[in-house]
């Protein structure tokens, strides 16, 4: 049998049913957002803190944030409801950063005591992905989402107006470089550990559309299974900007296809969504 979820026949098996992580899951099966994780530790350019983290999210509607044990209770809810019987993912992904908040860990314990065979996904910024990459193990996740942008400090440095870290408060390129350096080491480090990893990547126009393939590259190369390319929503300080039209981003998709494999379904999915993907 396959202990610890590293070898190839299981990753594959998972990667097609997790809703999120396939290109062909779309529609079979439920997956349901737990909104437990209010803060974050890195600033970008394109949220506003009062709404939904973008790494998943629509942002521009909030969600009430909730504690671990009314978590519990609403997957509980969620198994007894109709989509019951489809459910299979239990995903944290904001409304802030999940592995800056406690209540992520406690949150997904509490499931995997309940409901061993749940799949569990969390969806990050990366910046603390290296430090808890054993604990995600320990408790039995599964997917982990990365949101990344770009690879060079002085595109992140135009992208993240700051990145808290070891209680200092980073700006300019020195706060990119160290998002960035963690993303990096963070994605190799999940997948080495056998996670299966997915890449975001938010297409910012005249900012990284330029980058998409040296993203795809380099992901790639550090062990990531997808790709997913987020249109900008433009708000924040990217309000000025037009987000990418759907051939751009059709185009973009097309360029890096060779690449790596894309989620083109992906619904940018709020913190507390439920349902079927
Ligand atoms: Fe907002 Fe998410 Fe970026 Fe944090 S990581 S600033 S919550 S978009
Ligand atoms: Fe995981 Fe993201 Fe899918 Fe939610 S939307 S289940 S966090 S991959």
């Amino acid at each position: 049998g396959c202990q610890g979820g590293s070898c190839g026949s299981e990753k594959k098996s998972s990667l097609a049913n997790h809703p999120c992580f396939s290109p062909h899951g779309h529609g079979k099966t439920g997956r349901i957002h737990l909104p437990v994780a209010p803060g974050c530790n890195i600033s970008c350019g394109y949220c506003v803190r009062k709404f939904d983290c973008a790494n998943e999210s629509r942002p521009g509607v909030t969600s009430r944030v909730i504690n671990p044990e009314q978590a519990l209770w609403r997957v509980e809810k969620a198994l007894a409801g109709s989509m019951g019987p489809y459910l299979a993912v239990v995903g944290i992904a904001g409304p802030g950063e999940p592995l800056a908040n406690p209540n992520t860990f406690r949150t997904l314990r509490l499931v995997k005591e309940k409901y061993p065979h749940m799949m569990l996904c969390v969806s990050s910024n990366g910046l603390l992905l290296t430090e808890k990459v054993e604990e995600l193990i320990e408790i039995g996740i599964s997917h982990i989402t990365v949101t990344l942008n770009s690879l060079r400090p002085e595109t992140g440095a135009a992208i993240y107006p700051y990145v808290y870290w070891k209680g200092e408060k980073l700006t300019g390129l020195a706060a990119a470089e160290r998002l960035i350096e963690q993303q990096l080491k963070g994605i190799e480090k999940a997948a080495q550990a056998g996670l299966l990893v997915k890449v975001n990547t938010v297409v910012i126009p005249g900012i990284n559309d330029e980058q998409i393939e040296e993203i795809a590259e380099k992901v790639k190369s550090l062990g990531a299974a997808v790709l997913n390319l987020m249109p900008l929503i433009n708000q924040g300080i990217f309000a000025h900007l037009e987000p990418p039209t759907v051939t751009e981003m059709t185009q973009h998709r097309q360029k890096v296809a060779t690449i790596l494999p894309q989620i083109a379904h992906c619904r940018q999915c709020r913190a507390d969504a439920i349902g079927l993907i």
